[in-house]
């Protein structure tokens, strides 16, 4: 495989927050050893000649000891191409000087960070097992070995937080100098502690002025909203996660990771045991051409610049007018979506949801 977008995800974190179901264990050393011999054998078959991104995601990448985490950087160094974007997820709990100094080695340029609130009683309320110095710390250490194209993770919507400590998390997160800031609010997910006990995020009123107030702020800062949930400053907006957003094929490697090839998605297992055993895929998922169109829309509409009706017609052979003769026309008409520049934009993000109904058949 040549120039693939290429996702690595690493099953493990120190900590299991009490709001996050992805797909995660507690780290052991010898289950992360297994997992490294196993994800050599995956990566190996997979005949990778070069990634046009990497992204090392999970879990969490900095859980790993430094000799694993070298390890996996050395692999990934095989198909990394200088000057393409090469980034990692850090929790601020698990990063040191050794860390940042394996990511400078092995080229990685960009940084995503788990900030989540700089309330260090709400980030225990929430089960982080770090503090806001340590989101300090680990900012000053990537600045420390020149890597300054970083990313901010803020959460909201969740219990004990009020309007002035989520002001507050703001400001301190634009102190850091980001060059991006994601803004997530919670949202629960059954197997998840705040599932068991019962604890519901903010009405949507409420939600809605935190996520005014973020955006109005992030703009009087210089950051540009280019996704429902992303904001940059020009020129630093996430190429990876721009290829998900444009519904292109990527590639997912280890256990819990997701690709889609052609016209098919695949889902990686979660289960070390199989992914030891060589059975990495867990679920083929066939794309009828109806799927895909639908996916490409439900993905594009999530970005400021919208889908482009050229790129729709010319990858499925087709006139997205016609495809969707009533749809279309009824969003236009009550000014829900509009068409600027031939993209297909939605005027208010906050209602993506409502407006994606509309194209399922
Ligand atoms: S939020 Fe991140 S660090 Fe916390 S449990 Fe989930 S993957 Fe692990």
């Amino acid at each position: 495989m040549i120039d693939i977008p290429l996702y690595v995800h690493v099953p493990f974190c120190r900590h299991i927050c009490f709001y996050c179901d992805f797909c995660h264990s507690f780290y052991k050393r010898e289950n992360a050893l297994r997992w490294l011999e196993a994800f050599k054998r995956e990566f190996k078959e997979k005949a990778i000649k070069s990634a046009k991104t990497i992204y090392i995601g999970g879990g969490t990448p900095t859980a790993l000891d430094d000799d694993i985490l070298e390890e996996l950087l050395i692999i990934l160094s095989s198909v990394y191409t200088k000057g393409n974007e090469y980034t990692i997820e850090i929790n601020p709990e698990t990063f040191s000087e050794n860390k940042a100094k394996l990511l400078k080695k092995y080229h990685i340029n960009r940084a995503s960070i788990g900030l989540i609130s700089s309330n260090d009683e709400e980030l225990k309320s929430l089960g982080r097992g770090h503090t806001f110095s340590d989101v300090i710390k680990t900012v000053e250490l990537l600045k420390k070995y020149d890597i300054d194209n970083y990313s901010l993770d803020i959460l909201y919507s969740y219990p004990d937080q009020t309007l002035d400590t989520f002001k507050k998390t703001i400001a301190d997160a634009l102190n850091l100098e980001p060059k991006h800031l994601s803004l997530y609010s919670l949202t629960i997910e059954e197997n998840t502690v705040f599932y068991k006990k019962g604890i519901e995020p903010f009405n949507e009123d409420i939600e809605a002025d935190y996520y005014e107030y973020a955006l109005k702020t992030f703009e009087d800062h210089g950051f540009y909203q280019y996704e429902v949930s992303n904001f940059a400053q020009k020129g630093y907006e996430s190429k990876h996660n721009l290829i998900y957003w444009h519904y292109e094929d990527f590639l997912g490697l280890s256990m819990g990771a997701s690709s889609k090839m052609g016209h098919k998605r695949y889902d990686n297992t979660r289960s070390l045991d199989e992914y030891e055993n060589g059975n990495y895929i867990k679920t083929v998922y066939d794309l009828s051409k109806r799927d895909e169109m639908f996916e490409m829309i439900m993905m594009s509409l999530r970005l400021k610049e919208g889908l482009s009706i050229k790129r729709f017609d010319d990858h499925f052979k087709t006139d997205i007018f016609k495809e969707y003769n009533k749809t279309l026309p009824k969003l236009l008409s009550e000014g829900s979506v509009y068409i600027e520049d031939d993209h297909l934009k939605v005027k208010d993000l906050e209602i993506l949801n409502t407006i994606l109904i509309e194209f399922l058949d």
